[in-house]
């Protein structure tokens, strides 16, 4: 097919996640990518782009590593699928469940796994919300999130997420979530004492938030939750589909912080998206509790919970992490591209506060840097399009008024390749700013 049949069939047939569908429908793709390798991503008409968010926050060992391909095809050969249901299992999700025990935090040492993000934040909930009634506390049903947090699209994720648009999607959402202001914990203590301790069973947040804006939480702030949580009998569940496996320069994002959660829920990183996987960590001391609680069956499990192959590519991808050094490359690589952040905010007017933690990270654009006022309407959709055609790719973030850039490269970038990206962004931020009234 050439192009444009490509650009047709796309716009007639192909309903995109998260999509603007008239515009979709009307203009159809904007890149029909082909091919990858490392940072960069090739499209149909040969233009070569940076791929500044590691495609969907998740490409973290880069793209275009035949080893993945290898093992996948290997796997697939040799066993493709099989059930993991009741007590069947398989060497791959065995090895992996193991591996996972040994890099996770404290004592997080069980593994259920899923197919993505959407279903491991709601098999934490449906485990945390089954766990209150195997302890004789079936009232402990509430989940609490925050207020900018996303978790995912499935209807507990959904009912989760903070961003408001997302759950307005829908005139109606699960019961039983409720939300706490970001990063404050009083707004947690608020929520704790309105709706009664005795009726929670769950607060879940990410490490550093990411579709929200990349809000990087203040110090003592997840310390203060897991005291909070402990002294109320909460569990506190970690939402590390983004910020695991390296990508904010340790190997889970909680990492940075020093407190252990009771579940943590995976996807994305650990795979580096060459296959299709999730899950959930549960603590040493839940699972022993709900071996010895429990004298039914867990009736929860998704067909592809445990799938050989993807189970094999993860094995692969996490050798890989460590052989490469990736974490502590993203340690590095993020204090490079801060750097570069910081020569742009010194070059240009609209350039207000720059982030970074490993390699996930923001810049802020403000109408005036020192009162941090806003634009009237967002500038980034046009600095996002500015990028693109200059081989940039990253991300726009609108909701609840900001008017932020976010950035996730994957961890294997270098530093002449940081300047590549930041040079663009350069020459971005002036084409864009030339044509700014003020
Ligand atoms: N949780 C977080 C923090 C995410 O960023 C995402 C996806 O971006 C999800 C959960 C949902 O994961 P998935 O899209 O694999 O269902």
């Amino acid at each position: 097919n050439t192009v444009q049949e490509l650009m047709e069939l796309d716009k007639k047939h192909f309903l995109h996640p998260t999509s603007p569908i008239s515009q979709q429908q009307e203009n159809g793709a904007s890149f029909i990518f082909t091919e990858g390798q490392g940072i960069y991503l090739t499209e149909m008409n040969g233009q070569k782009l940076i791929d500044g968010m590691s495609s969907l926050w998740n490409v973290n060992i880069g793209h275009g590593r035949e080893e993945l391909g290898e093992v996948a095809a290997a796997q697939m050969k040799k066993l493709a699928f099989s059930s993991c249901f009741a007590t069947f299992s398989n060497e791959p999700a065995i090895r992996l469940a193991a591996k996972l025990a040994e890099i996770a935090p404290g004592n997080l040492s069980a593994t259920f796994f899923t197919s993505g993000g959407s279903e491991a934040n709601d098999t934490a909930y449906k485990l945390a919300r089954h766990y209150w009634i195997l302890k004789g506390q079936p009232n402990r049903q509430k989940i609490i999130s925050r207020t900018k947090s996303y978790h995912g699209v499935s209807m507990g994720a959904t009912s989760a997420t903070g961003l408001k648009p997302f759950r307005d999607f829908n005139t109606s959402i699960a019961p039983d979530f409720h939300y706490a202001e970001n990063f404050s914990t009083d707004s947690l203590l608020e929520v704790i004492e309105r709706e009664g301790a005795d009726t929670i069973a769950a607060f879940i947040a990410e490490p550093v938030q990411g579709a929200g804006g990349v809000h990087i939480a203040p110090e003592g702030y997840f310390k203060a939750v897991r005291r909070i949580c402990d002294e109320h009998g909460i569990l506190f569940i970690t939402d590390e589909v983004i910020t695991g496996f390296g990508r904010t320069g340790t190997y889970f994002g909680i990492e940075h912080y020093d407190v252990v959660p009771d579940m943590m829920c995976f996807a994305k990183g650990v795979t580096s998206g060459y296959a299709q996987l999730g899950g959930v960590m549960i603590s040493e001391t839940l699972h022993n509790e709900f071996a010895e609680l429990s004298k039914g069956t867990l009736l929860h499990g998704y067909t592809y919970s445990g799938h050989p192959m993807a189970c094999a590519v993860a094995l692969k991808n996490l050798e890989i992490i460590e052989k490469e050094n990736l974490i502590a490359n993203s340690k590095q690589m993020g204090e490079v591209l801060l750097e570069g952040f910081k020569k742009l905010q010194q070059q240009h007017d609209i350039i207000g506060e720059v982030r970074t933690l490993g390699l996930i990270g923001a810049i802020e654009v403000v109408k005036d840097k020192q009162t941090n006022e806003r634009f009237e309407s967002p500038i980034v959709p046009q600095l996002v399009s500015e990028a693109a055609k200059r081989g940039l790719i990253f991300r726009s973030v609108v909701f609840d008024g900001q008017d932020t850039l976010v950035f996730a490269p994957p961890l294997v970038i270098t530093p002449s390749e940081i300047d590549e990206m930041v040079n663009i962004l350069d020459e971005t931020f002036t084409a864009v700013g030339k044509n700014l009234v003020k």
